[in-house]
């Protein structure tokens, strides 16, 4: 027998290896720009056709590369940033691994042009496959222009995982503004199928926030900014009235790489305590730095989660940064009607910061704590609890099943529980099934509402005890449904049409779900320059609830998206049911408990809810009489 293992040929083993790397056109998008970064630019221009799948190039007036690097750069494991292991834990440009270039080579048709200052002439590279078609000099201006064409195309398969050109495109966006916002001394500008979408010109951090999040945020950034021999904090935080219904302006940068940490959020949602409205996210453009030998940059390229070696520290010196920042500023009201109601009502806002509460802030350890800066170990957490409770904080506060992710098995039984610890016979009340008939079976006479929460209707035989919130959900649910395969459902015109401005990548994310919101009653027009104005709404919404009803979609939605299980539609389905459903602590009108509670029953599926919690419960009338010894 022959011996079978055999080493893959270059070329295959570089196309495995950059499946991890370059993922999508937005993760090429993020190796260039740094390393563009990295060679010192000062003006970096990215263009994009046919978001990435067609051309994705970027061009910088870096510091080049010598005919040789050139060549050596599109080798794997090829980097000038770092000689030997120790160097990874002083590591300060944004790449090290050396494999982004061998990787673009693996899966693109790639050309390189490229000059030092030094040399006369440039090199001109032309690289597919990981083969080199070309090489030759060439004139060039300094600095480095790469582009790479027809992404994927010798990987069909991947190719046709990409998804639509809006989607790509929001990736890009997000991963340019990433890089944009951290270095904000560096011109960049982006270009779209010929459309500039950005041009940032260098400026401040404060600038730049302004020019990428928009103008509504320059009267509105507090400046944070906090050093201490262990790290130092610095960026902004919106005002309170600058906290969105998505998750949108958020972001956290540790030594200038974009992070992502539910941790840390969580301190400065905690710091920003009872200023805004609960079910907001405050904005924020915040840098930790801090010496890069006690955070583990080493992670996958792909990732952006860090390891601090003592997270608590961190963690409890962002939460003080913040407080610190919003202290100083007083949060007396000015007269602002822009101003939010919810917002508005708080405390904080609609009573005078006085003297007494200024003294009180003085005197409070947090200002102590700041006052002897430079001591890394005077920082303890304000308040263990807060610290301790964080995960808490990522747990539903809904009651159980009425997530929209997770098993409904799970719910379905978990719910069940509280009943049967009441009922020791095997008769137990029925939840439902039985009752799953698309005619309502009963015509209700009256109902009873209990807590705000609870319907309960009498039945022929018994009655049935139905949870508001959740029936709705079902009822929505199936509407929506039905509207979303086909029949379009009603749109009420706005009587005054309301714009709504996004962040570029919310923007293009509704771009992308335009048409299926369609679909459900929304008519919505881009007007452009990631505005939109919503001429219309589904039946069931609101007049005047048009806008934070679309916000509150589009941050579901988002949470939503990287869930695979679901199309769109049904995502969407999903998002605006639960959305849209009468919620619990609403007092109903009788006529309302009976529309309710009769449409219910004619839904295909009335006893679940889409992720399988039960919507009532049915007491029949031999059960009720068993359980009080009548039979
Ligand atoms: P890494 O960035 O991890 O070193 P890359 O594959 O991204 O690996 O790049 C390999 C090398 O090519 C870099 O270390 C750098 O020396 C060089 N290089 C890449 N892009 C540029 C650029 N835009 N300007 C100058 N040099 C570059
Ligand atoms: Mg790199």
């Amino acid at each position: 027998m022959a011996d079978i293992i055999q080493l893959l040929p270059d070329n295959i083993a570089n196309q495995i290896a950059a499946g991890e790397v370059i993922q999508r056109p937005a993760s090429a998008v993020k190796e260039l720009l740094e390393n563009a970064v990295d060679a010192g630019a000062t003006e970096i221009k990215l263009i994009i056709v046919d978001a990435g799948k067609n051309l994705l190039q970027v061009i910088d007036n870096g510091k080049g590369m010598s005919e040789t690097d050139a060549r050596m750069s599109f080798e794997r494991h090829a980097t000038s940033k770092i000689r030997a292991i120790d160097d990874l834990f002083r590591i300060k440009t944004m790449g090290f691994r050396g494999e982004a270039l061998a990787s673009i080579a693996a899966v693109a048709q790639v050309e390189l042009k490229t000059r030092r200052a030094e040399d006369e002439l440039g090199t001109y590279i032309e690289i597919e496959n990981s083969v080199v078609l070309k090489q030759e000099p060439c004139a060039y201006n300094i600095g480095t222009s790469i582009s790479m064409k027809n992404l994927f195309f010798s990987v069909p398969a991947r190719r046709n995982f990409l998804k639509s050109n809006a989607a790509e495109m929001r990736h890009i966006i997000d991963e340019f503004i990433r890089v944009a916002m951290a270095f904000p001394h560096i011109f960049f500008s982006l270009t779209s199928n010929g459309q500039q979408v950005f041009h940032l010109e260098a400026g401040n951090l404060k600038q730049r926030i302004v020019q990428i999040l928009g103008n509504g945020y320059s009267a509105k950034l507090v400046s944070v900014k906090e050093e201490m021999d262990y790290m130092n904090v610095y960026g902004f935080v919106g005002k309170p009235e600058t906290a969105k219904k998505t998750r949108g302006d958020q972001y956290f940068f540790v030594n200038n790489r974009f992070i992502k940490s539910s941790y840390l959020n969580h301190a400065i949602n905690t710091a920003f305590n009872e200023m805004i409205a609960r079910d907001s996210f405050p904005s924020y453009v915040l840098f930790i730095d801090l010496d890069p030998s006690v955070v583990d940059i080493n992670v996958h390229p792909t990732k952006q989660e860090i390891k601090f070696e003592d997270e608590k520290i961190v963690y409890a010196f962002v939460q003080a940064a913040v407080k610190h920042a919003l202290a100083q500023f007083s949060i007396a009201p000015s007269l602002d009607f822009t101003l939010n109601a919810d917002i508005q009502g708080l405390d904080a806002i609609s009573k005078p910061f006085t003297n007494n509460e200024q003294d009180n802030a003085a005197s409070s350890n947090l200002f102590k704590t700041f006052s002897q800066r430079n001591q890394a170990h005077a920082i303890e957490p304000s308040n263990k609890n807060e610290l301790k409770s964080w995960k808490e904080f990522f747990e539903p506060l809904a009651p159980k099943g009425e997530l929209l992710s997770g098993s409904p098995e799970e719910t379905y039984f978990e719910y069940e529980k509280p009943f049967q610890s009441l009922v020791t016979s095997n008769q137990q009340p029925a939840t439902g099934s039985q009752l799953a008939t698309h005619q309502s079976p009963y015509t209700i006479q009256h109902c009873l509402q209990l807590h705000n929460t609870y319907i309960i209707a009498a039945t022929q035989n018994g009655f049935v005890l139905v949870h508001q919130q959740l029936a709705h959900e079902r009822i929505l649910y199936e509407k929506y449904s039905v509207a979303a395969h086909g029949t379009q459902m009603a749109t009420q015109k706005s009587m005054f049409p309301v714009s709504l401005e996004l962040v570029p990548s919310d923007a293009a994310l509704l771009q992308e779900i335009l048409p299926e919101l369609q679909m459900i009653g929304y008519l919505i027009e881009p007007f452009g320059n990631n505005t939109f104005v919503i001429q219309g709404t589904p039946a069931d919404v609101m007049q005047g609830n048009e806008k934070h009803s679309l916000e509150l979609l589009i941050e579901q939605f988002k949470h939503f998206s990287s869930d695979i299980k679901f199309s769109k539609r049904e995502k969407l389905v999903r998002c605006m049911a639960r959305q849209q459903a009468i919620k619990s602590g609403q007092t109903l009108q009788p006529k309302e408990m009976i529309a309710l509670v009769e449409e219910l029953f004619t839904c295909n599926t009335p006893n679940v809810t889409p992720t399988g919690s039960p919507t009532y419960v049915e007491f029949k009338e031999d059960y009720l009489d068993r359980m009080f010894q009548r039979l």
